[in-house]
């Protein structure tokens, strides 16, 4: 009988019920099940180490900010940050006009400033903020620089390539993948950008 009332425990259960209750204290802001009681949620594993961190909506801010000016200077608005901690290493928008450089997106802007910056090509601890979903050529670039969390704003299906597309961080040839958070402030973003293009139609 003790065999089989021990096998109703997968073995991952079973390692969570020796645990001390009190080690589960870091889960007490999960939200409770109905009808739940509290020695059941102890026992629920502390889903809070495997969430990932709160987006910060400020940079963001920063971000959306960076592409208003970029349209203010008749360039496709998109905006990015990159942040170390607390302190942005750079920011920066579209000048694909200005510079007449294809490449130069708001993330590789941003990315070409925080390395010069930090004089180093590879930005490790940084974090990038951009308005919009990075085309394969940015996240190759977000990639190669070893950018740390990737947060995204509006999806883009028909140009992206990170969620759309070639899925660039999903691919064996890529040798770092960030961790990606997408649709922050994506209704802001995605306005900014339909502004813009109504704009440049009428
Ligand atoms: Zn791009």
């Amino acid at each position: 009988m003790v065999k089989g009332s021990v096998a109703r425990f997968a073995p991952e259960e079973l390692e969570r019920l020796r645990r001390p209750a009190n080690g589960l204290a870091g889960g007490s802001t999960a939200s409770p099940v109905k009808g739940e009681r509290d020695s059941d949620r102890a026992m629920r594993p502390d889903r809070q180490t495997k969430e990932p961190p709160l987006p910060r909506p400020t940079f963001m801010d920063i971000a959306l900010e960076e592409a208003r000016l970029a349209a203010a200077r008749n360039e496709t608005p998109v905006g990015a940050v990159i942040v170390r901690g607390d302190e942005i290493i750079a920011r920066g928008g579209n000048e694909t006009r200005q510079r007449n450089d294809p490449t130069a997106h708001a993330e590789i802007v941003a990315i070409r400033a925080a390395a010069a910056r930090l004089g180093s090509e590879r930005l490790p601890d940084c974090d990038l903020y951009v308005t919009l979903e990075p085309c394969a050529m940015c996240a190759a670039a977000i990639s190669f620089a070893r950018i740390r969390r990737l947060y995204y704003g509006a999806a883009d299906p028909k140009g992206g390539g990170v969620d759309a597309g070639p899925r660039f961080f999903s691919q064996p040839t890529c040798h770092h993948a960030p961790e990606v958070y997408s649709d922050i402030a994506a209704r802001e973003s995605a306005e900014l950008l339909r502004g813009f293009f109504q704009a440049r139609r009428s």
